[in-house]
């Protein structure tokens, strides 16, 4: 049950003084509401924050005043013009003047009823907005803010929100304003002795959203500001509170304990023909451990491309089939997944584990066989995509489910997962290294395993930067590197060329190649291929039948052909840090040392320029998503933006990410200390989660 001392912020904003419906779905159209109800609550407008102020507190005169800003001016009201009635659409007028000069108000579709208690004739009033000359007379159209000065005149500071058409900045000012005097007095959540570590001293949550919402200064509204970082700080501390309340109930129920006596696993570190690196045997460990532990295991394989997760997965899916239940290995794209199962089927054959492989393209008759192995449990592992979450596809006994590549995923086919009633541990495998604050807010459920190094014997990849004038020179260099049998990948951004755009497309350079280097040594492989001829480009590539492979980024993901040692990326100041990398990744898997050429036209902007920079610079990808978060900003590196993961009211990572730390351990400390949130403190703190929406957690703390 939400404390009753909170039920002033949780009624809906109609029950403000001058807040209707119509005034309400206006709100709500500003207003990012939680409720399960369409209308806002009073918490939701509090949260609600100003984008900036409008800085009313230098008076100025109207021939003074600046162009093209707000101004605001003190003015005496001379005489009112109302629209003659023959003229509808012309302008209420209302004439006035200061000391420097006179100005026309001038008002479209006008109340004059309004108008003249708002500005009665005589009076001195303050007004504020921007000033046209038309002919050497000043006109304010719609003044952004009037009032009389015997009335207090204008606030200073003008909070300015994000608008929409149809709600008045004064209208939402209003029922903000109403809605702060709602606001109750707060137990205080925030441990002092933590505000004190952090030097700085925190206003109380109540304090920092009157502040807010009632600026004295400019800078009171900066996210920068205190109040705002106090509002983050809680923001936060409840998100992190909240992942470790439904972390520590996961663990606590639905978990198996996967009991390996490793004969499968040995079997397959066996067959391997390499030694694990260090890392693939730390992660391998841990992943074993989390396994064997009663509880349900949720943990990220962080890797760089090429560093070898592959291997470590089948690891774990060996530890499982040992214990005797199944597998499954899902992978974003056709071609991996077919990949995965080549790479996996002759290791497993080693191990005697039965793996099947499962995708959109197969046929009913290919596909019940299938679906019987995973039914009857005669199959260990089922590699394959989206088509396992398909109706139809049920299980004998579902131990592990690991998912490659999750960014491309999305949190709902994990969601579709549990809906099925399978609720089985998982092994998240991401390429892309993702950055500590995301992996916080995004992941922060669970236990993180690192691939830090590269498997033996890989050579760095040379990376260069090269302007696409040069090209006959790079095609004669490549020309010379085909005759001493290297391959090579050409990733241009398009399919086709198209009119709007002056890039060069993939059946474009094919052609161009084509002609220079012979057709038959060059290969094309696009997304608008079906299955089939996609699968046969590759082959095409891997067996050296063809020594070229042009295409788009559908080369991007996990693909591997270990002898290919040349990547050449086509407009490469189109691409996204990540996936430059991601792209490269495709070379250095081999025994040959290898290049990158990046090859550009420019002139480079500076995120661009930088960007290649940071490519000629390190191969290192814990660095590169580091820099890919400081060059782009963090919602499209999750794709978080299209997902709608859950996103943040007032936290904004770029300002308060590095509040992240403080508030995960304090969360993790918390619930060291009081599991259930009993303590004083922790009643202080279920308000907390309540006011951001994090009451989900709450009711995990009564079901235990
Ligand atoms: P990732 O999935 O992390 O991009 P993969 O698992 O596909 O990487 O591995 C890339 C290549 O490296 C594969 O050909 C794999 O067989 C090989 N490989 C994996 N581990 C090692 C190792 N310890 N030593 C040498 N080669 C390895
Ligand atoms: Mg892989």
């Amino acid at each position: 049950m939400r404390p009753s001392l909170l039920d002033p912020l949780f009624a809906p904003v109609t029950s403000l003084a001058g807040v209707g419906p119509k005034v309400a779905e206006n709100i709500a159209r500003v207003v990012p509401t939680t409720g399960p109800e369409e209308v806002a609550r009073i918490v939701d407008l509090l949260f609600c924050l100003p984008t900036r102020v409008i800085d009313r507190r230098d008076v100025t005169t109207i021939v003074q005043a600046s162009p093209d800003t707000v101004v605001t001016l003190r003015l005496r009201v001379i005489r009112h013009q109302p629209a003659p009635r023959a003229a509808r659409n012309a302008p209420y007028r209302v004439f006035c003047q200061d000391e420097s000069d006179e100005i026309a108000l001038t008002f479209f579709r006008a109340h004059g009823d309004w108008l003249t208690k708002q500005l009665p004739e005589g009076d001195i009033v303050m007004v504020s907005g921007k000033i046209d000359w038309f002919h050497g007379k000043a006109s304010m159209i719609h003044p952004d803010a009037m009032a009389r000065e015997e009335s207090g005149g204008l606030p200073p500071l003008d909070p300015v929100y994000p608008g929409t058409a149809g709600l008045a900045p004064k209208t939402l000012r209003k029922s903000i304003d109403a809605a702060l005097e709602r606001l109750p007095a707060l137990p205080e959540w925030r441990d002092p002795s933590t505000s004190r570590k952090s030097a700085d001293n925190f206003p109380s949550f109540g304090d920092a959203l009157r502040t807010l919402h009632d600026p004295a200064e400019p800078e009171d509204v900066s996210p920068e500001g205190k109040p705002w970082r106090r509002l983050a700080r809680d923001e936060l501390l409840a998100g992190q509170l909240a992942i470790a309340l439904v972390r520590a109930r996961l663990r606590r129920r639905g978990g198996r304990a996967f009991e390996s006596d490793g004969t499968r696993v040995d079997a397959i570190a066996g067959a391997l023909p390499f030694r694990l690196t260090d890392g693939q045997t730390q992660s391998l460990s841990e992943i074993r451990g989390d396994l064997a532990k009663p509880e349900k295991m949720l943990r990220l394989l962080q890797g760089d491309v090429g560093s070898g997760k592959t291997v470590v997965a089948l690891m774990a899916m060996a530890h499982i089939a040992d214990a005797g239940a199944q597998s499954v290995l899902m992978a974003p794209t056709e071609i991996l997944a077919r990949q995965h199962f080549a790479t996996i089927a002759p290791l497993a054959q080693a191990a005697d584990l039965k793996v099947a492989i499962l995708t959109g393209r197969d046929n009913a008759t290919s596909r019940q066989p299938v679906l019987d192995g995973l039914a009857n449990g005669t199959i260990d592992i089922c590699v394959g995509t989206h088509a396992l979450f398909q109706q139809g596809v049920e299980f004998h006994d579902l131990g592990l489910a690991v998912i490659d590549e999750q960014h491309r995923f999305g949190v709902h086919q994990r969601l579709a997962l549990s809906a099925k009633g399978v609720n089985p541990d998982l092994l998240v495998m991401t390429a892309t290294p993702i950055p500590r604050t995301l992996v916080l807010t995004a992941f922060g459920d669970m236990d993180v395993s690192r691939l830090t190094e590269k498997p033996a014997g890989r050579k760095p990849i040379q990376t260069a930067s090269l302007p696409v004038e040069r090209l006959g020179e790079l095609g004669d260099r490549l020309e010379k590197a085909l005759d001493d049998g290297r391959k090579i990948y050409w990733i241009c951004p398009l399919v086709e060329e198209s009119e709007q755009s002056d890039l060069v497309s993939a059946t474009e350079r094919h052609e161009w190649l084509s002609d220079r280097l012979g057709a038959s040594r060059v290969g094309l492989i696009h997304g608008r291929m079906s299955g089939p001829e996609k699968d046969t480009a590759m082959a095409a590539f891997k067996s050296g039948e063809t020594r070229i492979l042009v295409g788009t980024t559908v080369i991007e993901v996990g693909v591997d052909v270990p002898d290919a040692s040349i990547i050449v990326i086509e407009h490469a100041e189109r691409f996204g840090l990540s996936q430059l990398h991601q792209l490269r990744g495709r070379v250095g898997r081999g025994a040959d040392a290898s290049s990158c050429i990046l090859l550009f036209r420019g002139p480079l902007n500076a995120v661009a320029e930088a960007r290649l920079k940071v490519m000629r610079e390190t191969e290192d990808g814990f660095r590169i998503a580091e820099e890919d978060l400081r060059l782009r900003g963090e919602g499209d590196l999750l794709g978080t933006k299209q997902s709608g993961a859950p996103g943040f009211r007032v936290a904004r990572l770029e300002f308060h990410g590095e509040l992240l730390d403080e508030a995960r351990d304090e969360a993790r400390f918390l619930l060291a200390t009081d599991p259930d949130l009993t303590g004083p403190r922790g009643e202080a703190l279920r308000i907390l989660l309540y006011l951001f929406g994090r009451d989900d957690a709450v009711r995990l703390l009564r079901a235990g």
